[in-house]
């Protein structure tokens, strides 16, 4: 039997309508009258957008009937989540519709049915008319009203093989996994004609999924209107240029002579130039608000079938300047000890822009020189790594000294052609077995075996272009290495093994790789290479470089790592992974505490 395509939506619609007149207003104009904002939200009350200005035009192209997908690239606590439940509480009231709102995990779907989404269409008159009688259809992941079905779901396999979907959040769509986004559309296709598509994201990584939804829709980028000259344009962090005018700027005195900032003095000198009249604007509320007030998109006041828009925390937390510029300047310092994650973070959730670790990539290579010789004592020394790649006929083994600050020496690199031979150099180096490290990527039953002997440290390599996000006591950090879930166990032990199972380990190729770059142009200080590295290290060391490449079927620029010359790359992975264990032995920093929370209203 077959019915027509959008037999649910029309069932919905005519089972709606037949008790209520709709409401026809832009979704904006409706939720002034009926979306009451509690205690949560900076301004509770009645909702209102004078503070927000730039939640509107989202609101009115979701009220367009042709537009069908909207991409929000926005700050952190920027208002966006907004954007989302006024959305939702609207199509119950309104405009009933399958409607299934994605958050990228288990937790993070429950605690947003729980603690986010409950508190706003319970405050919604029109909304709480229409809850169920019934409380066992008040579930955790949703709401079975008796006109239409509510899903707060994680965006998962078993989610995207759900039913056919009108309405469709997704939130923070760049931490799904690779291709979910796409497979989550395709169940929205029945509804072609009526879909709304949302998503909500903070910054992503460039040429990520996001990040081409960003850049395939209309591309609006929220401006200021300076109150002093009526200048609009959009508000940025610093200039192009050192000596252009406009941007976030702090008094010169904030910089001691020794290159130290003096924070408390950048927070509170820092204030907001207009490029165009230099008028100054110190962060406060009421210099947010008259900057906002009269900002607009960039771009046509036509309505586009997939629109996408971006602000920065510069937009929505403007009184925050001299947070946000503290950070930026210890982003900027944590890049000098070799670690781009603060960079990273700053990028994504402030500037909420895609991360493009190109950038930070510009130069030749030329390898920092140091002044002792290979071999010298170092009596400062606190720990004694090596790590090692494993090739089918030959191992290539590097030992490095660490010590905290960071600072770091080569010892030893080279090959090495059998196991026992690798046995013999660390204990004629003093290296604790919990200090080695091995590649199990691809020789994994070999090397959990030789681990199991010896009681070393399996590790694989992952692209991981972020790192891993780890909670640790409700906070979340971003690491370039994490334990994996289980132990490396191989099937077969080896007749003299002691151990059943080996630590194992997961490195992340893009960030490792990220950071030893920085060490090894010299734009991070205290890694060194002795004055006489061995030659195949030089080789190897100059092989690892970053080309860009337009991707085949988006056409967007794609920036990786690719290998050049014969000479191999298995010293730079060593040394990749001596970063990954200098960050497990807390010599490397590359961690930001991020406390959990979901953004809020303005
Ligand atoms: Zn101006």
């Amino acid at each position: 039997m077959s019915h027509c395509p959008d037999f649910e939506s029309r069932f919905f619609e005519a089972s709606a309508s037949a008790f209520r007149q709709r409401d026809s207003r832009t979704i904006d104009l409706w939720a002034r009258d009926n979306i009451e904002l509690g205690t949560w939200s900076p301004w509770p009350g009645k909702i209102s957008f004078d503070h927000t200005p730039w939640l509107i035009p989202p609101l009115r192209w979701l009220s367009s009937p042709t537009c069908h997908r909207i991409t929000c690239v926005a700050a952190a606590a920027g208002g966006k989540s907004t954007v989302g439940e006024v959305f939702a509480a609207h199509c119950i009231a309104e405009q009933p519709g399958f409607f299934c709102w994605f958050a990228q995990t288990e937790a993070a779907a429950k605690e947003f049915a729980e603690s986010r989404i409950n508190q706003v269409l319970n405050n919604c008159e029109k909304v709480k008319r229409l809850l169920p009688r019934d409380w066992r259809k008040v579930r955790s992941n949703g709401i079975l009203f008796d006109h239409m079905t509510f899903l707060v779901l994680p965006a998962n396999i078993s989610s995207a093989q759900s039913k056919h979907i009108r309405y469709m959040v997704c939130d923070e769509p760049w931490l799904y996994a690779p291709g979910m986004l796409m497979q989550l559309h395709k169940r929205t296709t029945k509804f072609a004609h009526n879909r709304k598509i949302l998503e909500l994201s903070t910054g992503s990584v460039a040429g990520d999924e996001t990040d081409q939804a960003y850049q395939g829709g209309s591309r609006r980028d929220w401006q200021f209107k300076c109150p002093e000259c009526g200048h609009l344009h959009v508000p940025f962090f610093s200039p192009e240029r050192l000596d252009a005018p406009g941007g976030v700027r702090w008094a010169a005195e904030c910089k001691k002579d020794s290159g130290v900032y003096d924070f408390d003095m950048v927070r509170k000198t820092v204030f907001y130039e207009c490029p165009n009249c230099r008028a100054q604007f110190k962060p406060t509320e009421e210099n947010q608000h008259k900057l906002n007030s009269g900002g607009r998109y960039t771009g046509p006041d036509e309505i586009f079938e997939h629109e996408s828009c971006h602000w920065s925390a510069l937009v929505s937390d403007f009184r925050l300047l001299g947070d946000f510029a503290v950070e930026f300047l210890q982003a900027k310092a944590a890049l000098k000890r070799g670690s781009t994650e603060l960079l990273q973070e700053f990028t994504q959730k402030r500037l909420a822009e895609a991360w493009d670790s190109s950038r930070i990539d510009a130069e030749p290579i030329r390898l920092v020189e140091s002044t002792y010789d290979l071999g010298d004592p170092w009596p400062e020394a606190e720990l004694r790594i090596m790590t090692v790649d494993v090739q089918k006929h030959h191992l290539w083994a590097l030992i490095r000294d660490w010590k905290e600050g960071p600072e770091s020496r080569l010892v030893w690199a080279g090959k090495i052609m059998t196991w026992d031979e690798l046995r013999n150099k660390q204990v004629e180096h003093g290296i604790e077995d919990r200090f080695v490290f091995v590649d199990s990527s691809h020789f994994t039953e070999l090397v959990y075996g030789q681990c199991c002997r010896f009681d070393w440290n399996a590790i694989k390599g992952e692209k991981a272009q972020s790192g891993f996000t780890v909670d640790i006591d409700g906070m979340q950090y971003r690491v370039p290495v994490a334990a994996a879930n289980a132990k490396g166990t191989p099937a077969q032990l080896p007749a003299d093994a002691p151990f059943t199972a080996c630590e194992l380990f997961r490195v992340s190729e893009e960030m490792t790789a990220e950071s030893l770059h920085l060490f090894r142009t010299g734009r991070a200080n205290g890694w060194t290479v002795p004055r006489n590295p061995p030659a195949e290290y030089l080789e190897q060391m100059s092989a690892r470089v970053r080309r860009s490449r337009q991707h085949k079927l988006t056409g967007q620029t794609v920036w990786e790592w690719v290998t050049i010359g014969k000479a191999g790359e298995h010293l730079w992975d060593c040394e990749r992974y001596q970063l990954a264990a200098a960050f497990l032995a807390n010599i490397l920093e590359g961690k930001k505490l991020e406390p959990k929370q979901h953004d809020t209203t303005g």
